[in-house]
């Protein structure tokens, strides 16, 4: 902005410079053409400067006598000439008899309707013989003629644009560093609680005597096997994700029921849900319900709503599965009563990595890869996903997808 203001400071103070030396030049040049007339009519010419500005673009000389119009307009012109002067002009003469001003060039006006033409302008003096010029379009021609200063603001725009964008880059390069690094921080953590636990429990295994007591042996291997479930669960995560990155998801569509997919997809979630004393309610009232569908994704899809619905809740998780038919679509929503999403962070859940900030409590497990890939994969199924969501009350995701 500092850049932006001094150019255009310098920018106008070389623009004025350039009017007043137009200025100077154009009383001269009248000054002289006043003096030859003065000559021609045989009269002294006055003492004091005969040439008066009476607008930025309006000139007015006096002289005492009449004088012949196209006379005038031939000492103008090669006055002008003289000093490099090209605007364009119109040049009338004033009669104090008739009254009247006569103007050589009305074509000028046509050109550039902005301005009067002389013989509308008001008369400067009743009483005495003068003659006016008027430019057009002065600040055209001054702009015309500053070329390097032009220029210069046109470097200094595209120096300034490519400034700003490299500091959008630095910064969203920044933001994505951040973002790898809470992911690394995640992923290290999320593994490396279920391999403490299999080394703890595998440790209690080498103990011999442990064959004695056959309950305790189950409990460990139970363990070992869950943890080991959960550590297959975040890698197949990480799996999905890289897939998507490398686009080469390779659909297989296939014609689905819906309704089979979520009672797969329930069927999946089932261990968790009992984990938590929660229950699923499934209203599936759509009557169209085939879709063209990959199954491993689409349950994966479902699988993911539903497995959020559990995890982010404080009370028992009780989802609403719901399903209608509406202008030739389907539409699916997984209604929860957890913990909600604040309007801010609604916009951003969809966001690969982004998770909802916590501060630095890890109770809910997650990489923050979930609703990007759903998002995605509803897309490539040519559908469409909404959320709405209410702190403390609940979500409701909604997908709607085309019917085959
Ligand atoms: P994560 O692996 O963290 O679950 P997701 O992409 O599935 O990643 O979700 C992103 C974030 O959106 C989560 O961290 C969570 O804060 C929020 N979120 C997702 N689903 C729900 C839900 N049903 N209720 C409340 N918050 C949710």
């Amino acid at each position: 902005m500092g850049i932006t203001v001094t150019q255009i400071y310098w920018v106008r103070k070389a623009f004025d410079l350039k009017e007043n030396q137009f200025n100077r030049d154009v009383k001269s040049a009248l000054g002289n053409v006043a003096d030859r007339i003065y000559e021609i009519n045989k009269t002294i010419s006055p003492s004091t400067s005969p040439v008066e500005q009476l607008t930025t673009n309006y000139f007015v000389v006096l002289v005492n006598g009449p004088v012949n119009a196209n006379l005038l307009d031939v000492l103008v012109g090669s006055e002008f000439e003289k000093r490099n002067i090209t605007a364009n002009y119109e040049v009338g003469v004033y009669d104090c008899e008739t009254q009247c001003m006569n103007a050589t060039d009305f074509n000028l006006h046509k050109k550039n309707k902005a301005t009067a033409s002389l013989v509308e302008m008001p008369t400067w003096k009743d009483d005495g013989y003068y003659f006016g010029v008027q430019f057009s379009s002065i600040e055209a021609n001054l702009i015309g003629q500053m070329g390097i200063w032009v220029y210069s603001s046109v470097v200094m725009l595209i120096v300034i644009f490519f400034f700003v964008y490299t500091l959008l880059v630095i910064l969203r390069q920044k933001r994505l560093s951040e973002i790898q690094k809470d992911f690394i921080n995640n992923m290290t953590h999320e593994f490396k609680t279920p391999l403490s636990t299999i080394a703890i429990s595998s440790e209690v295994l080498k103990d011999v005597n442990i064959v004695q007591t056959p309950e305790r042996l189950l409990n460990y291997a139970t363990i070992i096997q869950t943890e080991s479930h959960r550590l297959k669960q975040h890698v197949e995560r990480v799996l999905q994700y890289a897939r998507l990155e490398k686009s080469d998801v390779g659909l297989k569509k296939e014609k689905l029921d819906v309704h089979n997919l979520i009672h797969e997809a329930v069927q999946n979630s089932s261990v968790q849900l009992q984990e938590r004393n929660g229950k699923i309610t499934l209203l599936l009232e759509a009557t169209e319900k085939i879709i063209s569908a990959d199954r491993l994704h689409f349950t994966n899809v479902l699988f993911n709503l539903i497995d959020n619905a559990i995890k982010y809740s404080d009370s028992p998780p009780h989802l609403i599965i719901k399903t209608k038919n509406h202008d030739s679509r389907i539409l699916i929503e997984v209604q929860d009563n957890g913990i909600g999403i604040s309007s801010d962070n609604l916009k951003k859940i969809f966001n690969q990595f982004y998770r909802v900030p916590t501060g630095n409590l890890h109770d809910v497990k997650g990489f923050g890869l979930g609703l990007n890939y759903v998002k995605t994969m509803v897309e490539l199924h040519k559908g469409k996903i909404e959320v709405e969501s209410k702190p403390s009350v609940g979500s409701v995701f909604k997908i709607t997808l085309p019917i085959e």
